[in-house]
């Protein structure tokens, strides 16, 4: 018998399956699936095996399996077939399209120390009377003490405090056993009750065909009732006997979100999510593949999630672009959903107060069924919204802060209500400016300015992470005479402190880069230890307090100027979404917005709450420039540490996918990124811009194949990307 065998190599080349002889020790044992090892190239590695079969007529000379790591398979029959699509779609390497859907300890690599946690527990081994014997006969009061605990416990947790347990064991008077135990843990905070539906969310709930696989786009309103409707579907599901899988975007999995699912499914809910350990993630995993838990709710890799019974999976925000893996593989976690529907024949219901253009096209197309929650749940109304040109107000002097924010924050303080500031930008100010030679404080290895960071008294760079301390001289003239511009959230924070006699918390990634930090700012500010909540975007999504009355956006043009065909939908969805945060219970909430462009069409539509205006109108201007979703999009990057072979390639590339594509489809460029230079590698693009091209999966592929064994340009294809 006979193996093919993915295995982890670290070169792109070598991605591919090799044959290997199946020794006839383990040859009843091995499936397709397994993780096992092989000697290539000498070295041991590990890998996993995808076709067993009995006849090899090729003319190598085969190795064979040295061992199986694991007694059972760890890719089931739908993650292999997940493999595949996702190496498809995504054109990645067959590798990491494995790789992707496993927790660190499962993975094939060269070795992990990542175990598993077993408690020991010690258990009476004689009778009753046997014990009563022995005791009697025992000197020591505290091997007595434990063992008439063992009379009526049917087990005792181990702990090194006990002592002689050792020569009880020898003696044959208790045994252990041993249990798996799993790291991590939540417990119900008590705050959260279950409540019962209101008939628009009762009719979405019965809308829902469990038995069948549909795509669902809930159209909701911000505090209209979705996650209810979430784990009302998600018991049903249960009741049916199946799991479900709940995707929340990272920043929005607060230990809110956490709580209110354990409140109502108890420890029947696995957590995963970037914060936790690759021990605890390893934990959370085995609990799903074990089948102790029947719901998973998590970040994007928790699509994977290894159930044998999948009955639902809902997508919550499903416009957030973190869906989305920026990196290789560049899987999207809804299309993923899509195949996990359909292999398991269940609904993907996929929901949103501000459904992506491309989700809520095709809901209006038939192509996804459309629900609809119209109204606020909990009788709250939807804050009204003021905008404010900050051109008027520079020439009143306010650089920062509106007088109509100020007016309010004050009278929210005096309330005793709360207060939440959005700026989406991290760091003190932006840049560091000579205002003797006009140079402009730059990274050395990046084409972008160096963000002040005043806590650490340092000037950062966002991209690649130089840093450089204590700048008071300009680098290029050696004049003192700085200027720092541009407005981040450790300034805003300091200038509030200024003005106000209140107590404000900052979160951004420097506050919560610790491990716990970004809970605990969450539950303090929930139990009102502070009164003004300010942060960059991570603050936007999630977070339901009832005390917060009043949401301030410092300057919503930063999402605005950001060159990508997307930012005016980008920019519309983050002030919606800041906008729900304020006023979800009796107290009617109010916004305010300032920017430098009161009158764009994005931040119009947000003050109206009308979504529906701003889908037209961002429709017509997408299909005028031919954007998704009229087109779809692949972006084809290449970068280069030499600036010359990168444009020449990028050229090559370019004038090969003309030649090649068909005549319908589009291709731009090449043309410089975005950003031209991160950490001294060139990046260069071409779109390309498609109806439907069935050449285009095969030129890429054989772009990928030109290019993988090329050490000095790196060409990576990014398949609908979610950002230019
Ligand atoms: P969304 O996910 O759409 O933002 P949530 O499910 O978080 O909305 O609900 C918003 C608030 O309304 C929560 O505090 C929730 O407890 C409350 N709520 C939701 N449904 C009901 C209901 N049927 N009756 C009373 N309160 C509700
Ligand atoms: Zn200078
Ligand atoms: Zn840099």
């Amino acid at each position: 018998m006979y193996a093919n065998v993915i295995i982890q190599y670290g070169n792109k080349a070598v991605d591919r399956e090799f044959t290997y002889i199946i020794p006839i020790s383990f040859r009843d044992k091995i499936k397709v699936g397994h993780r096992v090892r092989v000697l290539f190239n000498n070295r041991e590695i590990e890998g996993f095996v995808l076709e067993i079969f009995d006849r090899y007529d090729g003319k190598y000379e085969l190795n064979e399996i040295i061992s199986l790591v694991d007694s059972e398979p760890i890719l089931n029959d739908e993650m292999l077939y997940l493999g595949r699509e996702i190496c498809n779609k995504t054109l990645c390497s067959k590798i990491s399209a494995y790789q992707v859907m496993l927790p660190k300890a499962l993975k094939a690599s060269e070795s992990t120390n990542i175990g598993v946690k077993k408690n020991r527990y010690i258990v009476l081994n004689v009778s009753l009377e046997k014990l009563d014997d022995y005791i009697s006969k025992c000197r020591y009061p505290k091997q007595i003490d434990l063992l008439n605990q063992l009379k009526d416990k049917e087990r005792i947790l181990f702990s090194s405090k006990f002592s002689g347990v050792d020569t009880l064991f020898k003696n044959g008077i208790i045994r252990y056993e041993y249990e798996e135990s799993y790291r991590y843990n939540v417990n119900a905070s008590g705050r959260y009750k279950v409540v019962n539906l209101n008939e628009d969310q009762l009719n979405v709930v019965n809308s829902v065909d469990l038995f069948k696989h549909d795509t669902y786009l809930l159209y909701g309103v911000t505090g209209s009732g979705k996650t209810e409707v979430y784990m009302e579907l998600i018991d049903k599901v249960l009741k049916n006997g199946k799991d479900a899988i709940m995707l929340v975007p990272e920043i929005s999995l607060t230990p809110q979100i956490v709580d209110r699912f354990v409140t109502r499914f108890g420890d029947n809910v696995a957590i995963l999510h970037s914060g936790l350990s690759d021990t605890e993630r390893y934990d959370e995993y085995r609990k799903i593949m074990d089948g102790r838990v029947k719901i998973v709710v998590g970040a994007r890799s928790a699509i994977f999630a290894p159930f044998k019974n999948l009955g639902i999976v809902i997508i919550d925000e499903e416009h957030t672009s973190t869906y989305k893996q920026e990196n290789h593989p560049r899987y999207n976690a809804k299309d993923v959903a899509m195949m996990r529907g359909k292999y398991n024949n269940i609904p993907v219901l996929l929901g949103s107060a501000t459904p992506s253009l491309e989700s809520f096209a095709r809901a209006s197309k038939d192509v996804y069924k459309l629900l609809l929650l119209t109204k606020r749940a909990g009788n709250g109304k939807l804050p009204k919204v003021h905008v404010v040109d900050m051109k008027n107000e520079i020439k009143k002097g306010n650089f920062i802060l509106s007088k109509v924010l100020i007016d309010n924050i004050n009278d929210r303080l005096v309330k005793g209500e709360q207060v939440i500031l959005l700026l989406n930008r991290r760091g003190y100010s932006s840049m560091l400016t000579c205002r003797d030679c006009g140079s402009v404080l730059k990274c050395p290895n990046c084409d972008i300015s160096l963000t002040y960071h005043k806590t650490s008294n340092s000037n950062r760079c966002h991209y690649c992470n130089y840093s450089i301390k204590n700048i008071r001289e300009c680098l290029q003239c050696g004049s003192s005479n700085m200027k720092d511009y541009g407005l981040g959230t450790e300034k805003l924070e300091e200038e509030l402190n200024k003005l106000f006699d209140a107590r404000i918390v900052r979160m951004d990634m420097d506050t919560t880069s610790k491990k716990g930090m970004h809970e605990k700012i969450v539950n303090d500010f929930g139990e009102h230890k502070y009164d003004i909540l300010v942060g960059t975007q991570m603050i936007a999504k999630g977070l339901d307090y009832p005390l917060v009355t009043l949401v301030g956006v410092i300057n919503a043009d930063s999402s605005l100027n950001v060159p990508d065909f997307r930012s005016s939908e980008n920019t519309f969805q983050l002030l919606s979404q800041v906008s729900g945060r304020a006023g979800r219970s009796e107290i009617t909430g109010e916004v305010v917005i300032q920017t430098y462009n009161p009158e764009h069409y994005s931040i119009r539509y947000a003050k109206e709450h009308d979504y529906l205006g701003f889908y037209k109108e961002e429709m017509s201007i997408r299909r005028e420039l031919c954007y998704s979703p009229y087109f779809y999009i692949t972006l084809v990057n290449i970068s280069s540490r030499d600036y010359d072979i990168g444009f020449r390639e990028a050229n090559k590339i370019g004038d090969y996918l003309r030649k090649n594509l068909s005549n319908d489809t589009k291709v731009l460029g090449p043309s410089m990124a975005n950003i031209f230079r991160i950490n001294n590698v060139y990046y260069y693009q071409c779109i390309i811009k498609y109806k439907k091209d069935d050449k285009l999966n095969k030129v890429l592929r054989e772009i990928d194949d030109i290019y993988k064994i090329n050490t000095l340009v790196d060409v990576c294809v990014d398949v609908d990307p979610v950002r230019i």
